[in-house]
């Protein structure tokens, strides 16, 4: 299982996605509770993949090597916005897995959301985790600003990332011109760069494009039962507080929270309602338990968002009927197209 622990409520930036910082009476900048209480529930599951998360888990490095440093997990991860890197020592950053930095494109791109200068110092700090034999992920967040085919593309061409992710700026952000954005440009640049995936796939190189592989690998392994990141049923989150949650983005609502660290439960239908009858289902989990809980842009922007998601879809899943020639004549193994999104801490569905 996936725990997402959180060491402080803090953040060093103030991206314009979400504006930095808890507040200290939601998600405390400290941890509040008992290690041990961590430790136990963590070494009970044979399988536990921990990633630090924040605010800026950097934020509390000392929090992260005790952690390290006093309980066992087969997988150590984190989210970071890649800017405080220096704080953890090296041999910490050597006993981590993988890290998800968070950047969003080319320079100007990432720059405008994130702050004057980030794209630099993340571009920096990921090559240095990279020489140290931590997989790196490119996390991005895309609103109207992006063209996603030149972002993936510029961000796989820089050679320090090793999968590329991305979020779609909708519903929990200010509703914008959604619809206009994805069927000329999102929707256009996602069919492109499913063509270069095929290219590659052609000779027989999988590019890591974690919204690809994650569908992919639905398709022929594991279907989603919920959401794709495992929320409530595969992923939870370990606030700092210690209460325990399915979402790490829901501080503040009471429908994630599944308990604390003394005693929680795991949702026993993780796939919400609206989801049921979807033809789309298995390779989908419906996107984002929290966006379905909490639809910021209403039920029309519910539909619109999940008619992109339908469209992106299709266009990944149309491809299956080569990818299976492709496997048959050998020029690519079944095997690598696996891909677990709770190892990695991705949502797959953007
Ligand atoms: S495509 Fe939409 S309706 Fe279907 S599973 Fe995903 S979120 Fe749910
Ligand atoms: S995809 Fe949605 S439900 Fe899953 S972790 Fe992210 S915000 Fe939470």
């Amino acid at each position: 299982m996936l725990w997402l622990v959180l060491t402080t409520g803090k953040c060093n930036l103030t991206c314009d996605y979400c504006g930095g910082s808890f507040p200290k009476e939601t998600v405390p900048w400290g941890v509040k509770y008992d290690i041990n209480k961590l430790k136990v529930n963590i070494e009970r599951d044979p399988n536990a993949t921990v990633i630090f998360y924040g605010g800026e888990p950097l934020m509390n490095p000392k929090f992260i090597i005790q952690v390290m440093d006093t309980i066992r997990a087969k997988r150590w991860g984190i989210q970071t916005n890649g800017v405080a890197v220096r704080l953890l020592p090296e041999i910490y950053w050597k006993k981590m897995d993988v890290a998800l930095l968070s950047i969003d494109g080319r320079e100007e791109v990432t720059d405008k959301h994130r702050g004057k200068g980030i794209y630099k110092v993340v571009v920096k700090n990921a090559s240095y985790l990279k020489s140290l034999g931590v997989e790196t992920i490119a996390r991005m967040a895309v609103t109207q600003d992006a063209d996603i085919y030149e972002e993936v593309m510029h961000l796989l061409s820089l050679g320090v990332f090793d999968k590329v992710h991305w979020q779609l700026n909708v519903i929990w952000s200010e509703r914008w011109d959604f619809e206009n954005w994805a069927y000329s440009s999102y929707l256009p640049g996602i069919k492109r760069l499913m063509e270069y995936f095929m290219a590659e796939l052609r000779k027989g190189r999988i590019v890591k494009i974690v919204p690809f592989l994650g569908v992919i690998s639905a398709y022929f392994f594991k279907k989603y039962r919920g959401v794709a990141c495992g929320a409530g049923y595969d992923s939870v989150s370990v606030s700092t507080d210690g209460r325990v949650l399915s979402c790490p983005i829901a501080v503040r609502e009471k429908w994630a929270e599944l308990g604390s660290l003394e005693s929680f439960r795991l949702l026993e239908e993780p796939l919400p309602e609206e989801c049921k009858v979807c033809e789309y289902k298995e390779y989908c989990g419906g996107r984002c338990l929290y966006t379905i809980h909490e639809k910021y842009w209403g039920e029309e922007g519910f539909k619109v968002v999940d008619e992109v998601t339908k469209e992106y879809l299709k266009i990944v899943l149309s491809r299956i009927d080569e990818i299976k020639g492709l496997i048959r004549e050998g020029v690519i193994n079944l095997e690598d197209l696996r891909y677990d999104p709770t190892e990695d801490s991705t949502e797959v569905i953007p």
